[in-house]
Order: structure tokens, then C-alpha cells, then sequence
């Protein structure tokens, strides 16, 4: 249920494996989905994964130079990073459920669910249809219903993340210029400028809770880059860091956002959605095969575990990139370690993952806490909501 990346990928592997598969959702596709569209190395290796090809070329960017900034101040620009791409979602998605649906999955896309039952699995959608299954893989976003329905809240308000983004008129260099990232953008998150061909895609995201004003951050980071501050922009949960760690019950599965699998220091959901949604179609599949769908959720917690420990591990360490007591000792690391912004960069390139990233910052982690004594009490640095 949901045909974004989670559901998409869900359904296609689940249809490769044999199983009659329904993909249902809300809208028509094309639809669009508030997103930056960074679509990074690590996405584009699960896509080949699970699509068996490479995401086609031209419904990307792709961009080899990143611009870090903090708090207003350039940290450098990194010229030759993994190859880092850029979407539209609303080609990208549409892409995806399309592939789901060649694959054999029977196209459900413009039927909302308006009622489910967990016991057996059964689906009841707005039009008065309803549909039974032997294992549903609940993918409907951030305001899951499904996860609403298993732990009565889709998500925590304390924890959940909220991004404001613009899709604004693309500059004439659009084509050559970097990505750009701004630390201190949002507490607990930061500021993108994202510039793609058709458009130059601005936004910030962070923890809810932490950032009292955020319309007020995004004006003043559009003034930041030069752009009108008015500019009207759409806003949308993310979750950021508060994963389920029962992503389900029985044969009730949860992937992608419903799940609560976007990385917290980066944002990145687009890989894990996919990531997720296959996992759960092959633990579905196992299950089925086995007799047994209520198994789904063991098996699928089996294979979830390596994506369960690199989202606890990014939670262990963005106290040290976000909270006002480390966080000018990180940007300072930042600003005089290309082999730090390298390594934050082949992170999310998939070429590294969190455990590689924790070992380089135990490494430095007494002068982080030399740089944090010596900056506790700095207040040339803003520091509201957090
Ligand atoms: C501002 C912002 C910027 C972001 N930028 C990035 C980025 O640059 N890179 C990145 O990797 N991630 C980014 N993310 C995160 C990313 O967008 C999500 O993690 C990703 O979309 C999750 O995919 P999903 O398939 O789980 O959910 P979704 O993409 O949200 O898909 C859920 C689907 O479920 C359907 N649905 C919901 N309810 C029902 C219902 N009752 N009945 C039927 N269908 C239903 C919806 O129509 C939707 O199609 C960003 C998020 C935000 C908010």
C-alpha cells in the first residue's frame, strides 16, 4: 500500500518472485512528492538492485562538486565528489511504479484506503472495494496510516522532522554549478540548494521541535542566496530519526517513511525506502512460501537489521554535527578537514556507511571535546530552539 520508492520497489521484487501483487495508492501517478529529489550513490545502486538496470539518464542530474557552508560562512567547495544526482520526483516516482506495474503488479493507483484490518490483512478503500491479502506491506509515508493503525500515532511529534522547500526559477548556470549545503540553515538540520536543469530546488529541513519559526529560517536562507524571501513554499513531515523498531506485526509489514527509515543527520529516504520495500517484498515472499504469513515481520526484522544499526549509529552522531555544545567544534573540523567532507560525501555516496563514519570521528573525538570546551559559551554562533 503507497507506490512511492518504498512501495514501487515492494511490489516489483514481490512480483518477480511470483506472488499477485496489488500496488495501491492515493493518487495518479505522475504525482509529485515534496523531496529535494537528492537521489545519491547508495539510491542509485538499490534502483539498479531492485530495477536491474541504471536509473535513466535522463530523468537525472549529476553533480561532482558540493559547496559546504555554516552559519553564513563558506566551509569550501569539494570538486570531485562521487557522482551525486538530482531528480524530479515526480518523473522519478512515476518511473518507478510504471517499472512495478510491467513487472506484474496490478495497478491500484487512484484508490485511496480508507480502512484496513491487521488480522488477517485486509484493505478497504474508498470506493467501497475491499481487498484481502496474506501479507501487506504498509508504504503510505510519513502519515502512515498503516503504522497509525499498529501503534496508534504515525509518528512521534517530539522526534518528527518537517522540511519547507521552493522549487524556484533555475539559474543560467544551473548546469555547472555545485550542490550546495548549508549547516545551520534549521537547528537540528540544515539548508539545501539543489540546481537542476528545469529548476533550482531550495529548501530546509530539521527536527520539528527545535526549530520554533521555520518559515522565518526559509525566508531568511532564501535572502541568504539571493532570492526573493516571499517565494511561496510547501512544507511535509519527514521523519528524522525516530525509527520503528518493530516495523510491524504478523504479516503487517512497514517500509520506507511509515517505517521511519530516513537517515537523521542527512535526510536521505529515498534509498532506504527502496531498500526497505525490497526487503519486506523478499521476506513476504519467504513467508508465503513457508505457510506461514504472520512470520513476515521476523524474517523482515532479520533483514533489516545492517539499515536498523546505520540509523542508529547517524542518531549517535548527529549529536556531535547538530547540538549547540559540539556543533562549532564540528564545523571547525569541517571547515579544516577535506578527508572529514570527503567522507561525510562517500557516505552518501553509499560508498561508506555509518560504522566507517563513527571509527573516523572516535578518531578525532578528543579534539572535538578540546574544540567543544573551548566554544562553550561562543555566542558568535545562533543557537535559538535548540
Ligand atoms: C522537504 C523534503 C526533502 C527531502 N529531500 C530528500 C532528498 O533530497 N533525498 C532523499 O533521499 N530523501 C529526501 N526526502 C525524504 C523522501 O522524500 C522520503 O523519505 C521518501 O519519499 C519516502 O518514500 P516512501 O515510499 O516511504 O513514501 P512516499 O514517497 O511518501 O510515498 C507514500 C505513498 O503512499 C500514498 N498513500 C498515503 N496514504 C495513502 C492512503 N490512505 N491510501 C493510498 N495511498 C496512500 C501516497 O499517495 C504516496 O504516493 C525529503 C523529504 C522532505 C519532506
Amino acid at each position: 500500500m503507497g507506490a512511492g520508492p518504498a512501495g514501487a520497489a515492494a511490489a516489483r521484487v514481490a512480483a518477480a518472485a511470483g506472488l499477485s501483487v496489488a500496488l495501491v495508492d492515493k493518487a495518479r501517478f505522475p504525482r509529485d512528492k515534496l523531496c529535494g529529489g537528492g537521489v545519491t550513490g547508495r539510491s542509485a545502486l538499490y534502483f539498479r538492485e531492485i530495477y536491474g538496470e541504471d536509473i535513466p539518464a535522463h530523468l537525472i542530474d549529476t553533480k561532482t562538486s558540493v559547496e559546504f557552508h555554516a552559519f553564513g560562512h563558506s566551509l569550501g567547495l569539494l570538486p570531485d565528489i562521487p557522482p551525486m544526482h538530482l531528480a524530479m520526483r515526480v518523473e522519478l516516482d512515476a518511473e518507478m511504479q510504471r517499472r512495478a506495474i510491467r513487472a506484474g503488479a496490478m495497478d491500484l493507483s487512484g484508490c485511496r484506503v480508507a480502512a484496513l484490518d491487521l488480522a488477517p490483512p485486509a484493505l478497504s478503500l474508498a470506493d467501497g472495494r475491499r481487498l484481502r491479502a496474506k501479507v501487506l506491506i504498509g508504504a503510505d509515508g510519513v502519515n502512515s496510516i498503516v503504522a497509525r493503525q499498529l501503534f496508534g500515532q504515525s509518528y512521534d511529534r517530539d522526534q518528527i522532522g518537517f522540511g519547507l522547500e521552493v522549487e524556484a526559477a533555475p539559474g543560467p548556470d544551473n548546469a555547472a554549478a555545485p550542490l550546495r549545503i548549508d549547516f545551520g540553515a534549521a537547528d537540528w538540520g540544515y539548508g539545501w540548494h539543489f540546481p537542476k536543469r528545469g529548476s533550482s530546488t531550495i529548501g530546509i529541513g530539521g527536527v520539528l521541535s527545535r526549530n520554533a519559526d521555520m518559515k522565518a529560517s526559509m525566508a531568511a536562507y532564501l535572502a541568504q542566496l539571493g532570492r526573493d524571501p516571499s517565494l511561496p513554499c510547501k512544507g511535509h513531515h519527514l521523519p528524522f530519526g525516530e525509527v520503528h523498531k518493530r516495523p510491524g506485526h504478523g504479516a503487517v509489514l512497514l517500509a520506507g517513511d511509515a517505517a521511519g527509515l530516513v537517515d537523521p543527520i542527512t535526510g536521505e529516504g529515498i534509498a532506504y525506502a527502496m531498500k526497505s520495500g525490497q526487503l519486506a517484498a523478499l521476506a513476504a515472499a519467504e513467508a508465503i512460501a513457508a505457510g506461514a504469513p504472520a512470520s513476515a515481520l521476523r524474517r523482515y526484522r532479520r533483514r533489516l537489521v545492517p539499515v536498523h544499526r546505520a540509523m542508529r549509529q547517524a542518531r549517535a552522531i548527529r549529536v556531535l554535527i547538530f547540538s549547540p555544545l559540539f556543533r562549532p567544534a564540528f564545523v571547525a573540523a569541517f571547515r579544516s578537514s577535506g578527508r572529514l567532507r570527503h567522507l561525510y560525501m562517500r557516505l552518501l555516496a553509499g560508498e561508506i556507511e555509518y560504522g566507517d563514519m563513527m571509527r573516523a570521528t572516535l578518531r578525532r573525538l578528543p579534539s572535538f571535546l578540546l574544540g567543544a570546551a573551548r566554544n562553550r559559551g561562543d555566542t558568535t554562533q545562533p543557537d535559538q530552539g535548540a
